[in-house]
Protein backbone atom coordinates (compact mmCIF):
# COMPACT_ATOMS: atom_id res chain seq x y z
CA UNK A 1 0.00 0.00 0.00
CA UNK A 2 1.26 3.52 -1.01
CA UNK A 3 1.64 6.10 1.79
CA UNK A 4 -0.76 8.28 0.66
CA UNK A 5 -3.66 5.55 -0.49
CA UNK A 6 -6.36 4.83 1.87
CA UNK A 7 -8.22 1.79 1.80
CA UNK A 8 -12.14 0.74 1.08
CA UNK A 9 -14.11 -2.28 0.22
CA UNK A 10 -17.28 -3.63 -0.17
CA UNK A 11 -18.89 -6.28 2.07
CA UNK A 12 -21.73 -8.80 0.70
CA UNK A 13 -22.53 -12.49 0.38
CA UNK A 14 -22.33 -13.50 -2.50
CA UNK A 15 -20.03 -10.66 -3.75
CA UNK A 16 -18.55 -12.49 -7.09
CA UNK A 17 -21.09 -10.18 -9.23
CA UNK A 18 -19.68 -6.72 -7.69
CA UNK A 19 -18.94 -3.69 -9.77
CA UNK A 20 -18.26 -2.07 -6.80
CA UNK A 21 -14.50 -2.07 -7.47
CA UNK A 22 -14.33 -1.24 -10.72
CA UNK A 23 -16.20 1.72 -9.97
CA UNK A 24 -14.37 3.04 -7.96
CA UNK A 25 -11.39 2.16 -9.71
CA UNK A 26 -12.60 4.36 -12.70
CA UNK A 27 -13.75 6.90 -10.30
CA UNK A 28 -10.33 7.36 -8.39
CA UNK A 29 -8.15 7.37 -11.82
CA UNK A 30 -10.68 10.30 -13.18
CA UNK A 31 -10.20 12.30 -10.02
CA UNK A 32 -6.42 11.62 -9.60
CA UNK A 33 -7.22 10.20 -6.04
CA UNK A 34 -5.01 7.32 -4.89
CA UNK A 35 -6.85 4.67 -3.13
CA UNK A 36 -6.76 0.41 -2.73
CA UNK A 37 -10.46 -0.83 -2.67
CA UNK A 38 -11.38 -4.85 -2.50
CA UNK A 39 -14.46 -6.93 -2.32
CA UNK A 40 -14.90 -9.36 0.78
CA UNK A 41 -17.52 -12.01 0.96
CA UNK A 42 -18.39 -12.07 4.32
CA UNK A 43 -20.15 -15.45 6.21
CA UNK A 44 -23.92 -14.61 7.40
CA UNK A 45 -23.13 -14.46 10.99
CA UNK A 46 -19.61 -12.90 10.67
CA UNK A 47 -20.43 -9.21 9.77
CA UNK A 48 -19.65 -7.51 12.87
CA UNK A 49 -16.33 -8.57 13.02
CA UNK A 50 -15.00 -8.27 9.73
CA UNK A 51 -16.08 -4.81 9.53
CA UNK A 52 -14.30 -4.33 12.92
CA UNK A 53 -11.20 -6.01 11.54
CA UNK A 54 -11.56 -3.93 8.62
CA UNK A 55 -11.67 -0.43 9.98
CA UNK A 56 -9.20 -1.35 12.71
CA UNK A 57 -6.62 -2.79 10.04
CA UNK A 58 -7.22 1.25 8.69
CA UNK A 59 -9.47 0.69 6.65
CA UNK A 60 -11.39 4.42 5.67
CA UNK A 61 -14.73 3.04 4.17
CA UNK A 62 -16.86 0.40 3.19
CA UNK A 63 -19.87 -0.17 0.94
CA UNK A 64 -22.00 -2.84 1.65
CA UNK A 65 -24.45 -5.00 0.23
CA UNK A 66 -27.05 -7.68 0.05
CA UNK A 67 -27.68 -9.17 2.79
CA UNK A 68 -25.67 -6.68 5.79
CA UNK A 69 -27.50 -3.23 5.23
CA UNK A 70 -29.34 -3.60 8.53
CA UNK A 71 -26.36 -4.89 10.25
CA UNK A 72 -24.05 -1.91 9.00
CA UNK A 73 -26.92 0.50 10.14
CA UNK A 74 -26.75 -1.68 13.93
CA UNK A 75 -22.89 -1.12 13.45
CA UNK A 76 -22.52 2.19 12.68
CA UNK A 77 -21.99 4.78 15.97
CA UNK A 78 -23.88 7.51 14.03
CA UNK A 79 -25.84 7.59 11.29
CA UNK A 80 -27.18 10.13 8.52
CA UNK A 81 -30.98 11.05 8.71
CA UNK A 82 -31.70 8.96 5.51
CA UNK A 83 -30.11 6.04 6.69
CA UNK A 84 -32.54 6.59 10.08
CA UNK A 85 -35.22 6.52 7.97
CA UNK A 86 -34.42 3.80 5.78
CA UNK A 87 -32.76 1.50 8.72
CA UNK A 88 -30.15 0.58 6.42
CA UNK A 89 -26.64 1.34 5.58
CA UNK A 90 -24.45 1.31 2.68
CA UNK A 91 -21.51 3.29 3.37
CA UNK A 92 -19.46 3.56 6.11
CA UNK A 93 -16.63 6.11 6.81
CA UNK A 94 -13.97 6.21 9.76
CA UNK A 95 -13.87 9.73 10.71
CA UNK A 96 -10.73 8.83 13.61
CA UNK A 97 -12.47 5.60 14.51
CA UNK A 98 -16.02 7.09 15.02
CA UNK A 99 -18.02 4.95 12.29
CA UNK A 100 -20.42 6.96 10.51
CA UNK A 101 -23.40 5.41 8.37
CA UNK A 102 -24.64 6.58 5.04
CA UNK A 103 -27.56 5.15 2.68
CA UNK A 104 -27.08 6.20 -0.86
CA UNK A 105 -29.55 3.64 -2.72
CA UNK A 106 -32.02 6.16 -2.74
CA UNK A 107 -30.08 9.32 -4.12
CA UNK A 108 -28.68 6.76 -6.60
CA UNK A 109 -32.23 5.59 -7.74
CA UNK A 110 -33.74 9.12 -8.18
CA UNK A 111 -30.83 10.23 -10.10
CA UNK A 112 -30.93 7.69 -12.74
CA UNK A 113 -34.39 8.08 -13.04
CA UNK A 114 -34.58 11.33 -12.75
CA UNK A 115 -31.24 12.79 -14.64
CA UNK A 116 -30.37 9.82 -16.78
CA UNK A 117 -33.43 8.27 -17.54
CA UNK A 118 -35.58 11.68 -17.78
CA UNK A 119 -38.40 9.40 -16.79
CA UNK A 120 -40.94 11.93 -14.75
CA UNK A 121 -41.70 11.12 -11.07
CA UNK A 122 -44.15 14.43 -10.34
CA UNK A 123 -47.42 13.64 -10.43
CA UNK A 124 -46.45 9.47 -11.91
CA UNK A 125 -48.30 6.98 -10.11
CA UNK A 126 -45.36 4.52 -9.04
CA UNK A 127 -45.18 0.72 -7.69
CA UNK A 128 -42.23 -0.57 -5.95
CA UNK A 129 -42.09 -4.50 -5.96
CA UNK A 130 -40.29 -5.89 -2.76
CA UNK A 131 -40.34 -4.36 0.67
CA UNK A 132 -36.73 -5.32 1.69
CA UNK A 133 -33.29 -3.07 2.60
CA UNK A 134 -33.41 -2.01 -0.87
CA UNK A 135 -37.10 -0.65 -0.92
CA UNK A 136 -36.28 0.91 2.61
CA UNK A 137 -33.64 2.93 1.30
CA UNK A 138 -35.69 3.92 -2.00
CA UNK A 139 -39.49 5.08 -0.03
CA UNK A 140 -38.53 8.54 1.26
CA UNK A 141 -36.80 9.94 -2.12
CA UNK A 142 -39.26 8.39 -4.01
CA UNK A 143 -41.90 10.54 -2.00
CA UNK A 144 -39.95 13.43 -1.82
CA UNK A 145 -40.02 13.68 -5.98
CA UNK A 146 -43.96 13.97 -5.69
CA UNK A 147 -45.92 11.47 -7.40
CA UNK A 148 -49.36 11.29 -7.31
CA UNK A 149 -49.25 7.99 -5.62
CA UNK A 150 -46.72 4.83 -4.77
CA UNK A 151 -48.11 1.41 -3.81
CA UNK A 152 -45.51 -0.96 -2.26
CA UNK A 153 -46.32 -4.85 -3.25
CA UNK A 154 -44.43 -7.72 -1.68
CA UNK A 155 -45.21 -11.51 -1.71
CA UNK A 156 -44.98 -10.92 2.58
CA UNK A 157 -47.47 -7.92 2.05
CA UNK A 158 -47.01 -7.52 6.59
CA UNK A 159 -43.56 -5.86 5.42
CA UNK A 160 -44.98 -3.73 2.97
CA UNK A 161 -47.87 -2.75 5.31
CA UNK A 162 -45.19 -2.00 7.43
CA UNK A 163 -43.26 0.45 5.35
CA UNK A 164 -46.66 2.28 4.88
CA UNK A 165 -46.81 2.73 8.89
CA UNK A 166 -42.92 3.58 8.87
CA UNK A 167 -43.37 6.47 6.03
CA UNK A 168 -46.82 7.86 6.29
CA UNK A 169 -46.06 11.06 7.57
CA UNK A 170 -44.05 11.77 4.79
CA UNK A 171 -46.16 10.38 2.11
CA UNK A 172 -48.89 12.37 4.39
CA UNK A 173 -46.38 15.97 4.20
CA UNK A 174 -45.73 15.33 -0.04
CA UNK A 175 -49.12 14.98 -0.22
CA UNK A 176 -49.06 11.58 -2.07
CA UNK A 177 -51.21 8.05 -1.64
CA UNK A 178 -48.84 5.83 -0.31
CA UNK A 179 -50.48 2.25 0.12
CA UNK A 180 -49.41 -1.43 0.01
CA UNK A 181 -51.39 -4.25 -1.71
CA UNK A 182 -51.06 -8.01 -2.22
CA UNK A 183 -48.98 -9.08 -5.64
CA UNK A 184 -52.56 -10.78 -6.79
CA UNK A 185 -54.47 -7.54 -6.26
CA UNK A 186 -53.12 -5.22 -8.30
CA UNK A 187 -55.17 -2.61 -10.83
CA UNK A 188 -52.57 -2.04 -13.17
CA UNK A 189 -52.53 2.01 -14.31
CA UNK A 190 -48.99 2.09 -13.27
CA UNK A 191 -46.70 4.84 -14.88
CA UNK A 192 -43.56 3.49 -13.17
CA UNK A 193 -42.90 -0.02 -12.32
CA UNK A 194 -40.07 -0.58 -10.04
CA UNK A 195 -38.68 -4.20 -9.01
CA UNK A 196 -37.13 -3.84 -6.12
CA UNK A 197 -37.29 -8.07 -4.97
CA UNK A 198 -34.02 -10.21 -5.10
CA UNK A 199 -35.53 -12.73 -7.22
CA UNK A 200 -33.68 -11.99 -10.18
CA UNK A 201 -30.56 -12.96 -8.14
CA UNK A 202 -32.24 -16.33 -7.93
CA UNK A 203 -33.17 -16.46 -11.45
CA UNK A 204 -36.77 -16.07 -10.64
CA UNK A 205 -39.80 -13.43 -11.22
CA UNK A 206 -42.36 -12.42 -9.07
CA UNK A 207 -45.81 -14.02 -9.05
CA UNK A 208 -47.62 -11.01 -10.93
CA UNK A 209 -50.23 -10.80 -13.09
CA UNK A 210 -47.99 -9.21 -16.58
CA UNK A 211 -50.70 -7.19 -17.63
CA UNK A 212 -49.88 -5.02 -15.30
CA UNK A 213 -46.86 -4.00 -17.59
CA UNK A 214 -48.79 -2.17 -20.21
CA UNK A 215 -47.54 1.05 -20.73
CA UNK A 216 -45.62 1.75 -18.25
CA UNK A 217 -41.82 2.88 -17.96
CA UNK A 218 -40.07 -0.68 -15.91
CA UNK A 219 -37.18 0.03 -13.38
CA UNK A 220 -35.07 -3.61 -12.20
CA UNK A 221 -32.60 -2.64 -9.43
CA UNK A 222 -30.69 -5.75 -10.60
CA UNK A 223 -28.31 -5.27 -13.52
CA UNK A 224 -26.73 -7.54 -16.53
CA UNK A 225 -25.22 -7.78 -20.18
CA UNK A 226 -28.83 -8.77 -21.59
CA UNK A 227 -32.23 -7.31 -20.31
CA UNK A 228 -32.41 -8.92 -17.06
CA UNK A 229 -35.50 -11.55 -16.76
CA UNK A 230 -38.01 -9.07 -15.16
CA UNK A 231 -37.30 -6.60 -17.68
CA UNK A 232 -37.69 -9.20 -20.58
CA UNK A 233 -41.20 -10.33 -19.12
CA UNK A 234 -42.24 -6.63 -18.93
CA UNK A 235 -40.89 -5.63 -22.33
CA UNK A 236 -43.01 -8.59 -23.40
CA UNK A 237 -46.03 -7.82 -22.03
CA UNK A 238 -46.33 -4.09 -23.16
CA UNK A 239 -43.68 -1.86 -21.44
CA UNK A 240 -43.16 1.01 -22.87
CA UNK A 241 -39.34 1.60 -21.96
CA UNK A 242 -37.18 -0.22 -19.29
CA UNK A 243 -34.16 0.30 -17.80
CA UNK A 244 -31.96 -1.83 -15.55
CA UNK A 245 -30.10 -0.77 -12.28
CA UNK A 246 -26.42 -0.28 -13.47
CA UNK A 247 -27.03 3.46 -13.62
CA UNK A 248 -28.59 3.47 -10.14
CA UNK A 249 -25.13 1.61 -9.05
CA UNK A 250 -23.07 3.92 -10.49
CA UNK A 251 -25.10 7.44 -9.10
CA UNK A 252 -25.06 5.77 -5.55
CA UNK A 253 -21.28 4.59 -6.00
CA UNK A 254 -20.56 8.17 -6.88
CA UNK A 255 -22.20 9.46 -3.37
CA UNK A 256 -20.60 7.43 -1.51
CA UNK A 257 -17.35 8.23 -3.47
CA UNK A 258 -18.48 12.17 -2.57
CA UNK A 259 -18.87 11.38 1.21
CA UNK A 260 -15.46 9.16 1.55
CA UNK A 261 -13.50 12.20 -0.69
CA UNK A 262 -15.29 15.02 -0.98
CA UNK A 263 -15.13 14.80 -4.52
CA UNK A 264 -18.03 14.47 -7.21
CA UNK A 265 -17.09 12.16 -10.23
CA UNK A 266 -18.49 11.91 -13.45
CA UNK A 267 -20.81 8.96 -14.16
CA UNK A 268 -21.74 9.04 -17.54
CA UNK A 269 -18.78 8.25 -18.63
CA UNK A 270 -18.25 4.94 -16.27
CA UNK A 271 -21.49 3.98 -16.96
CA UNK A 272 -20.76 3.26 -20.17
CA UNK A 273 -17.80 1.88 -19.59
CA UNK A 274 -19.02 -0.56 -16.58
CA UNK A 275 -21.92 -1.35 -19.31
CA UNK A 276 -19.19 -2.43 -21.97
CA UNK A 277 -17.60 -5.28 -19.42
CA UNK A 278 -20.79 -6.73 -17.66
P1 LIG B 1 -33.55 -8.01 0.71
O1 LIG B 1 -33.00 -9.38 0.92
O2 LIG B 1 -33.52 -7.06 1.84
O3 LIG B 1 -35.11 -8.11 0.26
C1 LIG B 1 -35.50 -9.02 -0.71
C2 LIG B 1 -36.91 -8.69 -1.20
O4 LIG B 1 -37.18 -9.50 -2.35
C3 LIG B 1 -37.99 -9.01 -0.18
O5 LIG B 1 -39.02 -8.05 -0.34
C4 LIG B 1 -38.47 -10.40 -0.62
O6 LIG B 1 -39.80 -10.68 -0.28
C5 LIG B 1 -38.36 -10.27 -2.12
N1 LIG B 1 -38.23 -11.56 -2.82
C6 LIG B 1 -37.19 -12.41 -2.77
N2 LIG B 1 -37.41 -13.48 -3.58
C7 LIG B 1 -38.63 -13.28 -4.15
C8 LIG B 1 -39.42 -14.01 -5.06
N3 LIG B 1 -39.02 -15.19 -5.57
N4 LIG B 1 -40.62 -13.50 -5.43
C9 LIG B 1 -41.05 -12.30 -4.92
N5 LIG B 1 -40.35 -11.57 -4.04
C10 LIG B 1 -39.15 -12.05 -3.66
O7 LIG B 1 -32.78 -7.44 -0.56
P2 LIG B 1 -32.54 -5.90 -0.94
O8 LIG B 1 -33.83 -5.19 -0.76
O9 LIG B 1 -31.35 -5.38 -0.25
O10 LIG B 1 -32.15 -6.00 -2.50
C11 LIG B 1 -33.13 -6.26 -3.48
C12 LIG B 1 -32.49 -6.23 -4.87
O11 LIG B 1 -32.07 -4.92 -5.18
C13 LIG B 1 -31.26 -7.13 -5.01
O12 LIG B 1 -31.35 -7.76 -6.27
C14 LIG B 1 -30.11 -6.15 -4.99
O13 LIG B 1 -28.99 -6.64 -5.70
C15 LIG B 1 -30.74 -4.96 -5.70
N6 LIG B 1 -30.08 -3.67 -5.38
C16 LIG B 1 -29.54 -2.95 -6.41
C17 LIG B 1 -28.97 -1.73 -6.17
C18 LIG B 1 -28.39 -0.95 -7.30
O14 LIG B 1 -27.63 0.01 -7.03
N7 LIG B 1 -28.71 -1.25 -8.54
C19 LIG B 1 -28.88 -1.17 -4.81
C20 LIG B 1 -29.54 -1.98 -3.81
C21 LIG B 1 -30.10 -3.20 -4.11
P3 LIG B 1 -40.19 -11.30 1.18
O15 LIG B 1 -40.22 -10.13 2.10
O16 LIG B 1 -41.52 -11.91 0.96
O17 LIG B 1 -39.11 -12.30 1.52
Amino acid sequence: MKKDEKLFAVFGNPIEHSQSPNIHSLFAKQTNISILYHSQCVDFDRFFDCAKDFFLSGGAGLNVTVPFKTQAFEFSDEASQRAINAGAVNTLISKKGHIFGDNTDGVGLIVDLDKNLKWKLKDADILVIGAGGATRGIIEPLLCADPSSLTISNRTLSKGENLVSVFSAVAKNANCQLKALPMNNLDGNFDIIINATSASLEGRLPDLDPSIFDGSACYDLMYSSAPTRFLDWARKNGAAKYSDGLGMLVEQAAESFYLWHGVRPETEVVIQKIRANI
